[in-house]
């Protein structure tokens, strides 16, 4: 517990030589423990289990007083290696190579975690425990995979204790081509549409007889993609259709066949929910299928994720001030809402939140790495904010 070594390089290695694939933790949550109660955090393992998903390890640390609270969440677990023959260094081994460090982890997001605990440690040296406020970590051992047993539950924990959380910095990987050029302050949603056509089958020369399933399922799509359902608004792309497949298996030329399938993904921004594409999909549905007697398209739809945007504020303002403060360069982020989902999506019910990483470049690839130099600036970075955040505003 003596030599425990708060460098933000030193740090990541340590987290990525657990193997801590999902939902395995292989003593990451440990390590993160081990330094943060060493500077006086109050640390809580919160263990969920769940009929619907396999048990998973979290962490919960507070050091503070009552006050403004901050938060950084992130996540211990990695994406699986991939056929570890093909890295250049076995994937866990940490390994440093001239100005990179390569291993499954470093991008997405063990180094954001270790720059959050090293630019805490660096700020509590300076301030001691007598800022006012609180500092907190939301640390989960289960983002890439269910998410069951993560940060939804922590959330839900926090509520129950009766713990307020005022604002949030997600370390995922959201970095362009500089530390702190994209920030990331909303997502777009997901959700997927299933559709079974059912028609009446028959000899393609007794088309009269039959009813075409194929011809109402190409109809519908194509009425579905005439019209663009927005042109993307402030913070958003345009909400996105695709058609990822159309099934109808039908091997003989000279058969109608009955049935026809298709899936389709819509990628959407704040101007929808899932609720109102529901709905605007089962009307273009009716519009063709309610007067017809002997054809029909049953719809049924996952929801993946839903869009959100925290309108930018004040976090945001401190996060781009110390920014420019940290690195001198004084170009305001981009404030950005693409990419996939992220954990994100569970906390801004409860606070402000935005993401706040490192370069987003070979996340989930073989031969993950970082820059080591990218390691400092976003310990600088990460420093800065809670600096303005408690003792300048
Ligand atoms: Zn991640």
């Amino acid at each position: 517990m003596n030599n425990l070594n708060y460098d933000p390089i030193i740090l990541t290695q340590a987290l990525v030589k657990c193997a801590s694939i999902t939902p395995k933790d292989e003593g990451a949550l440990d390590i993160v423990q081990n330094h943060l109660s060493h500077l006086g955090f109050k640390c809580t393992r919160l263990p969920f289990s769940d009929k619907n998903s396999y048990d998973v390890d979290n962490l919960f640390a507070s050091i503070g007083s009552d006050g403004k609270h901050i938060a950084f969440a992130g996540h211990t677990d990695v994406v699986p290696p991939g056929n570890e023959a093909s890295w250049k260094y076995p994937p866990f081994s940490a390994t440093i190579e001239k100005d990179k460090l390569y291993g499954r982890g470093t991008e997405d997001m063990k180094s954001n975690i270790a720059c959050f605990i090293s630019a805490t440690e660096k700020f509590l040296k300076k301030y001691g425990k007598n800022f006012v406020g609180k500092i907190s970590y939301i640390i989960t051992g289960d983002e890439e995979g269910e998410a069951i047993n993560g940060t939804p539950k922590i959330m839900e924990w926090t509520k129950e204790n009766n713990i307020k959380i005022d604002h949030c910095i997600v370390g995922e990987p959201t970095s362009n081509l500089q530390i702190g050029d994209k920030i990331k302050i909303g997502r777009r949603g997901s959700i997927n549409f299933f559709l079974t056509v059912k028609g009446v089958q028959g000899h393609t020369a007794n088309g009269h007889r039959a009813e075409n399933p194929i011809h109402y399922l190409t109809n519908l799509i194509s009425n579905i993609l005439k019209t663009p359902l927005d042109e993307g608004s402030e913070f958003f792309l345009p909400t996105s259709i695709q058609v990822p497949t159309i099934d109808v298996g039908n091997p003989a030329s000279n058969v109608i066949p009955e049935y026809a399938k298709a899936s389709i993904n819509i990628r959407f921004n704040d101007q929808h929910t899932a609720e109102s594409l529901i709905e605007w999909l089962e009307e273009k549905i009716n519009s063709i299928f309610s007067n017809k007697k002997n054809v029909s398209c049953k719809l049924s739809h996952e929801i993946n994720g839903r869009s959100f945007l925290n309108k930018p504020g004040k976090l945001s303002e401190i996060v781009a001030k110390s920014i420019y403060q940290a690195t001198g360069r004084n170009n305001e982020p981009e404030l950005a809402t693409d990419g996939g989902t992220s954990d994100a999506r569970f906390i801004k019910n409860y606070c402000e939140v935005i993401e706040l990483g490192i370069r987003n470049q070979t996340l989930h690839k073989i031969d993950e790495y970082i820059y080591l130099n990218d390691l400092k600036e976003l310990t600088n970075i990460y420093y800065q904010i809670l600096e303005n955040y408690f003792t300048k505003n």
